[in-house]
């Protein structure tokens, strides 16, 4: 399986982070290995200074499929769950400054926790809430009606560079109030007000 995730999906966060709106998904991949299952801790590594949560609603294929279009996109989802994309900021950061790749500061070993997926049909895909709580107090709050590029658009968009295929795992971007996580913390992840995700920072 392979793991795919946008960047830049909020009009709000990109803002906060002073990143450009290139009228396009940012696209990156994660190794296998970045993930978190079952709720285990996560592990402060030593190469970072600066990592931060994004919370993030996922999306798992459940077809193999190729240039897919918009209007069939539905077909290869079945499910949804919520994930965290921990990014190492400080190694972004100099990855930008010097027009690198973001790879080792998204994809590093337990860089995406993730939760159990469930039937996507429980859901109003186009007006989900979700948020993550960090030591018990609301630091992000999303709704999926503020994404820049819908779902439908995002498996269609990505399905011309990357065959998807069972399994394969898709981040579809984070909402404002992204910040730092510290040796301590836990951070708590909720769509609509049930827990989806808990993970402690160790
Ligand atoms: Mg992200």
């Amino acid at each position: 399986m392979k793991i795919l995730a946008i960047g830049r999906n909020y009009a709000a966060h990109i803002k906060e982070l002073n990143s450009a709106n290139l009228g396009e998904p940012v696209i990156f991949t994660m190794p296998d290995t970045a993930l978190i299952q079952r709720n285990k801790p996560f592990f402060y590594p030593k190469y970072s200074s600066d990592i931060h949560y994004e919370v993030e609603v996922l999306l798992k294929i459940c077809k193999v499929g190729k240039n897919i279009e918009q209007k069939f996109a539905l077909d290869y989802y079945e499910e949804i769950g919520l994930g965290i994309d921990l990014t190492a900021r400080d190694l972004q950061k100099k990855a930008k400054d010097n027009g690198l790749p973001w790879t080792i500061a998204k994809g590093f070993d337990g860089s995406a926790p993730i939760s159990e997926f469930v039937d996507k049909k429980d859901f109003d895909l186009k007006n989900l809430d979700f948020s993550l709580h960090k030591n018990g107090e609301s630091v992000q709050q999303g709704n999926t009606s503020m994404m820049l590029f819908d779902f439908d658009y995002i498996i269609s968009y990505l399905s011309q560079f990357f065959t998807l295929k069972k399994g394969d795992i898709i981040f579809t971007g984070t909402p404002e109030g992204v910040g730092p996580v510290a040796i301590g913390d836990r951070l708590e992840g909720y769509i609509q007000d049930k827990n989806f995700l808990k993970v402690d920072v160790k």
